[in-house]
């Protein structure tokens, strides 16, 4: 049981605020074939998405069995359209480059069912809506009709119990939309079916209750439900939650990459080239670095360094007698002369420590 309580939604763009939804408050039964009516712009997609948890409400409450939706989360709504609602809109929505079968399957790959019986089930669906024998062919390979009972398929096959159509005969011409709305009427008989349209004669002919919307008020509903219930906590199963597969999401992402090869090709090419690019600087880099080592190399062997075995130390020169005596006589040097002991100072401490000794007698 669905019930909407005094809902409102208004849509805001640069200066003007659109009430789409203006007070509307109505209980569906759990089964029933509902049409909304009403002139376009009167609030019936958004009501109806508002229904299946693809847009918010800004006030009021929308009761799933009893259950209030103020406090849901969004993983509670992703929940709730996962497992409770179909969806069945006017473009198909069907995936362009997916078979017929695949794109029914699809809906199955959040719900974490193994790939055997998904595609079981997506064979059932297909034969149950009288495709099985164009599963394999592409959208564009059937008809309008045929795409919008592969959609329907698609919406039954979490086994719903609301499925939500948005003008699903609107590009239908009135033939095959004879069949789809057969489908629907069928579905309906153990499910809650809201449609909207904008045929009042289709409406008429195939829903048992038509709800009329006019400005974001309901203002006819012939076939009304009152019923009072309690409120009950919220409860809702975590077992349900959304999940693919691991494997699942690589499968569709490898077969997601097959059918657009041309752009995988130039992708990978255009990421090719950037990793060629990093690498080529790299080499080039270390290249350089390497070349400037051996001219180093080379230009340096040309005066060698040796190391000896034995070494001077220099402030041995400065320590004991000798630095005595020579700070004895430094008093009477000169300024120029202190430049040759200096100097002379530079030759022997090239020398050996044992010519220290005559170097010191010299002095
Ligand atoms: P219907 O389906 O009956 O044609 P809608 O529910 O789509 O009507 O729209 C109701 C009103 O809300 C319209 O006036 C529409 O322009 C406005 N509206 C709907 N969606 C948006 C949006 N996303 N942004 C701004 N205005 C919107
Ligand atoms: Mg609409």
């Amino acid at each position: 049981m669905l019930k909407l309580e005094n809902i409102k939604k208004s849509y805001s763009t640069k200066d003007y605020v659109q009430d789409a939804l203006d007070g509307v408050s109505i209980t569906f039964r759990k089964n029933e074939f509902v049409s909304i009516l009403g002139e376009s712009g009167s609030g019936k997609t958004t009501m109806l998405n508002i229904i299946g948890g693809l847009d918010k409400y800004d006030s009021g409450d929308l009761l799933i069995e009893g259950v209030s939706t103020k406090k849901y989360k969004s993983s509670n709504w992703d929940t709730y359209r996962n497992n409770r609602v179909g969806f069945v809109f006017q473009s198909y929505n069907l995936i362009p480059h997916q078979t017929i079968l695949a794109n029914v399957e699809l809906a199955l790959t959040l719900s974490g069912i193994p790939a055997k019986e998904r595609k079981e089930r997506a064979v059932k669906a297909l034969e149950d809506v009288g495709l099985i024998d164009h599963i394999h062919k592409l959208p564009n390979q059937i008809s309008g009709g045929q795409m919008q009972r592969v959609a329907i398929a698609r919406a039954l096959i979490n086994d719903p119990e609301i499925v939500l159509a948005d003008e699903p005969t609107g590009s239908l011409d009135s033939e095959t939309s004879n069949q789809v709305l057969d489908l629907l009427q069928k579905v309906a008989k153990d499910r809650l079916v809201i449609m909207v349209t904008h045929n009042p004669k289709l409406a008429h002919k195939y829903s048992n209750r038509i709800v009329e919307l006019k400005d974001g008020k309901i203002v006819g509903d012939t076939n009304p439900y009152e019923i009072h219930t309690e409120e009950k906590p919220m409860l809702i199963n975590p077992s349900k939650k959304s999940r693919m597969s691991f494997l699942t999401a690589i499968s569709l992402s490898v077969s997601n990459l097959l059918t657009k090869k041309g752009r995988t090709l130039i992708t990978a090419l255009a990421g090719s080239i950037g990793i060629i690019g990093i690498a080529a600087i790299l080499a080039l880099a270390s290249g350089i670095s390497l070349y400037i080592a051996g001219i180093e190399q080379d230009t340096m062997s040309a005066y060698p360094l040796s190391v000896d075995s034995s070494g001077i130390d220099i402030t041995s020169f400065l320590g004991g007698e000798g630095r005595a005596s020579m700070i004895g006589d430094m008093g009477e040097v000169k300024g120029n002369e202190i430049g040759v002991i200096n100097t002379v100072t530079a030759l022997f401490a090239k020398q050996n420590k044992n010519d220290l000794k005559s170097f010191k007698a010299y002095i």
